[in-house]
C-alpha cells in the first residue's frame, strides 16, 4: 500500500524514510484504539474498544484474541516493570495486567466518588499513573455499560500504584481523551474531543506546564484538528507530535507548526511508536491496525 503523504513544512522530510509504506497488519475490529508495543515478540496489543475484545498481533502469529469481554477497555500503555495498564471504560477504572496475567482494578475512584471512564493514559519515568477522564463509558451505549456520572466534570487525573494517592490535575477541559509527555518531562499534552459529540466544542490539543512533577500550569491551545478530533497521540524523541485525526496522522513540531499528513485509508484513533529501534508507528484506525517506518524514534518504552 502506497502511502499518501502531504508535506507542509521541510523538517517533515527528516522525519520520514525515504521509501516509507503503510501496511495494514490487521483488520476486522468494531473500533480499533490504544496499541502498545511489547518489544519482547515485537507484537502489538490493541483495543477493539466498542468490539469489547483486546487484541493481539505479532509478525509470527498474526491476529488473536487476547481478552473478551474486555469491559470495553480503551487505552493501553506499560508501566517501568512491562506491565500492560490499561483504562478500562467499563469497569470506569485503571486495571493492570499482573506478572501471572490476572487483570487487577488499580483505583477506581475519586472522593469516594467513582470516576466517569477512564480513556487513555501515560506511565511517567516516576512509575505514576497519568490519565483522563471523559464520561463516553457512560453515555456511549458501545464504549460501556452506562450508569450515573458521579464526578462533576472531566478530568486528568495523577495516580501513584506506590501509593494509591489520586488526585486530578487538568480540570479546564471538557472532554479530555489523549495525552502524553514531552520528551523531558516538562511538558504536558492533552488533547479534547467535545467536538465529537458537542455542536461547537474543541476538538484541538492543549499544553500545559509540569509543575515539581505533581501538577501542572498554564495551559493554553497547542494545536486545533482538522477534521475530525485529536484522540490519541505521541510524541517523538525530537518532541514532534503525531497526532490521529478524521483523514490522517498529523505530525506538529514542538513549536506548534504542522508539519504535514501521514494519510491513513480510515478514521485514526491512537498510535504508538515500535519496532527494535522504536522507529515504527504502529496506527490503530477504524477497523484495522497499519504500520509505518519512520526516521524518527519514539520516547515510550
Ligand atoms: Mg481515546
Amino acid at each position: 500500500m502506497a502511502e499518501a503523504i502531504e508535506i507542509y513544512d521541510d523538517r517533515l522530510r527528516g522525519i520520514l524514510r525515504p521509501v516509507g509504506s503503510l501496511q495494514e497488519l490487521a483488520n476486522g475490529a468494531v473500533h480499533s484504539e490504544g496499541p502498545v508495543y511489547f518489544h519482547e515478540d515485537d507484537s502489538v496489543v490493541w483495543s477493539d474498544a466498542h468490539g469489547n475484545r483486546l487484541l493481539h498481533w505479532s509478525p509470527t502469529d498474526g491476529v488473536s484474541v487476547l481478552r473478551s469481554p474486555s469491559d470495553y477497555q480503551s487505552g493501553n500503555y506499560r508501566d517501568l516493570e512491562g506491565r500492560l495498564v490499561a483504562c478500562s471504560s467499563g469497569l470506569r477504572a485503571i486495571i493492570r495486567r499482573e506478572h501471572d496475567g490476572e487483570w487487577k482494578i488499580l483505583v477506581d475512584r475519586y472522593q469516594g466518588k467513582r470516576l466517569n471512564s477512564p480513556n487513555d493514559l501515560v506511565v511517567k519515568s516516576d512509575n505514576t499513573i497519568w490519565f483522563t477522564d471523559p464520561p463516553y463509558g457512560i453515555t456511549e451505549p458501545n464504549q460501556g455499560y452506562g450508569g450515573e456520572q458521579e464526578q462533576p466534570g472531566s478530568y486528568v487525573y495523577r495516580f501513584d500504584p506506590a501509593t494509591s494517592e489520586i488526585y486530578p490535575v487538568v480540570t479546564d477541559m471538557v472532554r479530555p481523551n489523549g495525552l502524553a509527555f514531552s520528551p523531558d518531562e516538562s511538558l504536558l499534552y492533552v488533547s479534547d474531543t467535545a467536538a465529537f459529540n458537542i455542536p461547537g466544542g474543541p476538538h484541538h490539543i492543549r499544553v500545559y506546564e509540569v509543575v515539581d512533577e505533581r501538577h501542572v500550569q498554564n495551559g493554553r491551545v497547542f494545536c486545533v484538528i482538522d477534521p475530525g478530533q485529536p484522540d490519541g497521540f505521541r510524541v517523538d524523541e525530537h518532541g514532534n507530535i503525531f497526532t490521529s485525526s478524521e483523514d490522517s496522522v498529523q505530525v506538529y513540531a514542538p513549536d506548534g507548526t504542522q508539519l504535514g499528513k501521514i494519510l491513513i485509508p480510515e478514521t485514526s484513533t491512537n498510535l504508538t511508536f515500535g519496532g527494535k529501534e522504536r522507529d515504527r508507528l504502529f496506527i490503530t484506525a477504524g477497523h484495522s491496525l497499519y504500520t509505518i517506518d519512520l526516521n524518527t524514534r519514539g520516547v515510550q518504552l
